[in-house]
């Protein structure tokens, strides 16, 4: 037997074998949950190991990593950025650098369909608004780390963002450090099936009576602490719901890929110059507080320090705080979903297969998520801060 294929419970789909392999003997394809995992073609293996030097998962197994240098709070002072990004507009600050200093942005962005997510290469301002916003579907890579690797073969400078075993899937691939290469992750509580929006699409489309045209699942068009996802249709008509208390927000929560119950890259595990996340434990008494979005973000290394002072001079506003304040009510941030949300996801799995989407959710659903799709909109942002504070008080 030749070729390496990670088990099928902990393969993050990240695709570094199927971009490595130069005998394509390795292809991405879709299993009947919606996931990409690679298969092998063991007659075109020539059994060079390279698929098995590059899976992250193989080799990051109880790797250490270097602790963040410092922790921020922060936000851009952008009107345009604030409105359309999903936090505190970190990610985009930093695309927006690189671009102007002549280099290339690779992140993720839906597809014309809205259902599936991919990795694109952007060189322009104007394309980097496709990239704002998170996709909580799991992206298409394709060729992501050949592409990035040859850009920085130009010594162009080059920003990658993306999910924690995406940078790292890209750092094991490149199989060395460059000087011209900058990366950020994002804090990752798992991502789910293209399925999931492709039902969901087939839903709203019909409860509507049209066409789905545009959909973001971090709208901020009722603030950013409650998290919003708006949908717009063809004949005109906007829908504004709370994202949890959608069968797609609830749908993408329980039904994250098998890998990210078991991910190797909560706290502080990781290889990223930053980190960035929704600083969530916040309260309307801190400093930083924006109603608008709040970065929290982590930096891992100097030149990542260096970076973040040069956005800071032009005018993000930056905080200094900790980790512990940094990661509170993020449960993503520290570790992996309890086996409680195991079993869920399971029970949730089932259901879909035979009954689809919206049965899965009202048949698995806690009293808590009918209430949020129940409770008039004010009430909902009112009752999560009712809620953080209890929280904030237990784990101070
Ligand atoms: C699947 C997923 C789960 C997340 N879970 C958490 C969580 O539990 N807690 C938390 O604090 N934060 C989480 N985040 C991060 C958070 O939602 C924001 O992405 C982060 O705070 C950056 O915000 P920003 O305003 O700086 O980014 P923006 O300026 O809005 O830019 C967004 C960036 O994210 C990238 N991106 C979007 N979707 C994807 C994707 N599917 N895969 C890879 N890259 C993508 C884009 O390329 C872009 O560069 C998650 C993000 C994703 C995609
Ligand atoms: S061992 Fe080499 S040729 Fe075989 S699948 Fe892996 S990368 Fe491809
Ligand atoms: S390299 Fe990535 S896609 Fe390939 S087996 Fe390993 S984890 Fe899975
Ligand atoms: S939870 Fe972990 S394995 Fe899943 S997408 Fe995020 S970083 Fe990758």
């Amino acid at each position: 037997m030749s070729g390496y294929l990670a088990d099928k419970n902990i393969c993050c789909g990240c695709g570094a074998c199927e971009n490595v392999c130069p005998t394509k003997a390795i292809a991405m394809g879709y299993d009947d949950e919606g996931f990409l995992y690679p298969s092998l073609e063991q007659t075109k293996c020539v059994d060079c190991r390279a698929c098995e030097r590059v899976c992250p998962v193989k080799l990051d197994a109880n790797k250490g990593y270097p602790d963040y240098l410092k922790t921020y709070a922060g936000y851009s002072t952008k009107k345009e950025v604030m409105e359309h990004c999903t936090s505190g507009g970190f990610a985009t600050e930093l695309s927006q650098l690189i671009l102007q200093k002549g280099g290339v942005v690779f992140g993720v962005r839906y597809a014309k369909d809205y259902i599936k997510a991919e990795y694109v290469c952007v060189t322009q301002e104007e394309d980097l608004k496709a990239l704002m916003s998170s996709k909580y579907v799991q992206s298409e890579k394709k060729d992501v780390y050949q592409a990035v690797k040859k850009t920085l073969l130009t010594n162009k400078t080059v920003l990658f963002i993306g999910c924690p075993c995406d940078v790292s899937a890209l750092k094991l691939f490149l199989g060395k450090e460059y000087e011209n290469l900058f990366t950020c992750e994002l804090v990752c509580m798992g991502v789910t099936s293209y399925k999931i929006a492709e039902e969901y699409k087939e839903y709203t489309e019909k409860k509507n009576k049209a066409k789905l045209t545009f959909i973001n699942a971090r709208s901020k068009k009722n603030g950013w602490f409650v998290p919003h996802l708006e949908e717009r249709f063809d004949n005109g008509k906007t829908k504004l719901t709370t994202l949890f208390g959608s069968y797609y927000g609830y749908g993408f929560q329980v039904y994250n890929r098998p890998s990210c119950f078991q991910c190797r890259y909560c706290d502080k595990n990781g290889v990223a110059d930053f980190r960035v996340g929704d600083f969530w434990g916040i309260k309307e008494t801190d400093e930083f507080w924006n109603p608008n979005g709040v970065s929290c973000i982590f930096v891992r290394t100097e030149r990542g320090l260096a970076l973040l002072k040069e956005i800071e001079e032009r005018g993000f506003k930056l905080f200094k705080t900790d980790y512990e304040k940094a990661t509170v009510n993020n449960m993503s941030s520290l570790h992996n979903k309890a086996e409680k949300y195991v079993v869920l996801r399971e029970k949730f799995a089932r259901i879909y297969k035979e009954e689809g989407l919206v049965r899965a959710c009202k048949k698995t659903e806690s009293f808590s998520v009918k209430l949020k799709r129940m409770l008039p909109k004010g009430m909902r942002a009112f009752a999560k801060k009712i809620y953080h504070k209890l929280h904030d008080k237990k784990t101070r």
